[in-house]
């Protein structure tokens, strides 16, 4: 079966990525079975309507490469797909249930409605509207309420998710359909857009599980068949029990991505938080989770948001995405997150620092902090040096590191060419020479020329520092534990 489905978000504010997930496993679907990925915009609440919050869920769809076929910017055979444009049609269709005896307009003042509400608690029995439905309909004017008539009765269906369901009549109620400002409820709009849209899954919060018997009763009701209904778990929260919020740091997408996570990862992380193929894989790509994907291995219990594992998984993406594509294809992606001074550095220069140290970043903002003295003489501490605990282990002073340190020197001047291989094979015979232990006298040349707590291997970060950087380092702190002694 082709999957027709659709992600229907509010723009209530940015999408965190406790939201973004019931967009991947609908796409997914979608994909897999050569269906079709709608995007609707739920924007009927006007007073949770957050201006630009549209623009961003677009932005991120597409950055994690969710690819809508139809909807805003896109257009396709229903539009409108912004709810409040497509008012007349929610109106048009709550007439006929009115027409058919399955609606009704009810201007009942809201006072009242909280009264019989109170009442309702005082007698200890449970609220519900058509407990105190008017006798008498009105005829439906402008500024009036349209709610459901509703048939209550035991209905039984099936989740995707969550397995055979059955709920009791005491769970359907009148609900409205139509708000007074003429805008219709979530609850009626998207059975609605959902039918005149083709879809035949529906995937969502499981938060809405608890209105299925009122979704089921208005299909009925309108006498259409209902979509495949996938009630998605949520997201928990790193502590506790309790679901992923804004409050438990759930960042937006687009700040993951402004922190230098890779949309592939990002992907990959969420596609995988809940749902496993039942193998021990990983690292999956977008097709590859296409291609894996299936509705019954989505999780029926929360998953838990886990922050390292999704910087983990970053840190393999890069890898990836170097080893496979090269360093020039993956280096535009680097852009914005070099170190202020890397700013007057030529391409190429840049490329060739990623290339050595990218198997260590685990996001793209880490190439700030750990590239900085590829750029700029790092500051300079001879205490960090000598507290070094490798440096300490020589049991050597001040001056006898200074005159190790003038060796190196020394013998590195000499190099007749400076790469990677005549430094790799010139380090290895200053250990002999010297008869230091590799760990002491690495350190040593490594903290002189970078000052940084560790850094890609020593010939490697000295081909890239180039000759006069790297000797002029190490004359620097040469002359410094020369002077410090004194
Ligand atoms: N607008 C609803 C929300 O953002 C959509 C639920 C659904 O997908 O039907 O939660």
């Amino acid at each position: 079966m082709k999957i027709i489905t659709r992600f229907a978000p509010s723009p209530t504010g940015y999408i965190h990525i406790g939201n973004v997930r019931s967009a991947i496993y609908p796409y997914l679907a979608a994909r897999q079975t050569g269906g079709k990925f709608i995007l609707r915009i739920e924007d009927t609440d006007q007073a949770r309507y957050v201006p630009g919050a549209t623009e961003l869920i677009m932005d991120t769809l597409r950055w994690l490469g969710l690819e809508w076929d139809e909807g805003p910017e896109v257009g396709g055979p229903a539009a409108p797909y912004f709810q409040t444009e497509r008012k007349d049609i929610y109106l048009d269709w709550a007439k006929k249930l009115i027409a058919e005896g399955k609606a009704y307009a009810d201007d009942t003042p809201s006072e009242t409605i909280e009264a019989y509400r109170k009442a309702d608690a005082a007698a200890k029995v449970p609220y519900l509207y058509r407990n105190h439905r008017p006798d008498t309909t009105k005829k439906w004017q402008e500024g009036m309420p349209i709610r459901f008539k509703s048939d209550p009765k035991p209905r039984t269906w099936h989740d995707e998710v969550m397995g055979d369901m059955h709920a009791g009549p005491e769970v359907q109620d009148d609900i409205i359909l139509i708000k007074k400002d003429g805008l219709p409820t979530y609850n009626f709009a998207h059975i609605v857009d959902d039918y005149l849209m083709g879809v035949n899954m529906v995937a969502r919060g499981v938060e809405y599980l608890s209105s299925t018997p009122n979704y089921l009763a208005l299909y009925e009701a309108f006498g259409i068949d209902r979509p495949l209904l996938v009630s998605l778990p949520h997201i928990l929260a790193p502590q506790g029990n309790k679901k992923l919020g804004k409050r438990d740091g759930a960042k937006s997408v687009t700040e993951y991505r402004d922190d230098g996570v890779l949309p592939e990862a990002m992907l990959n992380y969420l596609a995988c938080l809940g749902w496993n193929d039942g193998t021990e894989q990983e690292i999956y790509t977008k097709d590859e989770l296409v291609k894996a994907f299936s509705l019954d291995r989505i999780q029926n219990s929360g998953a838990r948001y886990d922050e390292v594992k999704l910087l983990w998984l970053n840190g393999q993406w890069i890898r990836k995405l170097v080893t496979e594509q090269g360093i020039d294809a993956f280096y535009p992606r680097t852009t914005n997150f070099w170190p202020e001074t890397a700013k007057s550095y030529a391409d190429s220069y840049k490329k060739q620092v990623l290339g050595i140290i990218y198997d260590r970043l685990k996001t793209l903002s880490d190439l700030r902090e750990m590239t900085g003295y590829f750029f700029a003489d790092p500051a300079f501490d001879i205490d960090q040096l000598l507290t070094n605990k490798f440096i300490k282990k020589t049991g050597l002073s001040e001056s006898e590191l200074a005159a190790l340190l003038d060796t190196v020197r020394t013998r590195l001047e000499k190099l007749p060419a400076w790469t990677e291989a005549n430094l790799k094979t010139i380090l290895n015979e200053l250990l002999e020479t010297t008869g230091r232990k590799p760990a002491e006298l690495f350190s040593l040349i490594r903290i002189a020329v970078s000052f940084a707590p560790f850094s890609p291997a020593l010939d490697l970060t000295l081909a890239v520092l180039g000759r006069d950087v790297s000797l002029s380092r190490l004359r620097r702190v040469q002359s410094a534990l020369v002077s410090d002694q004194q």
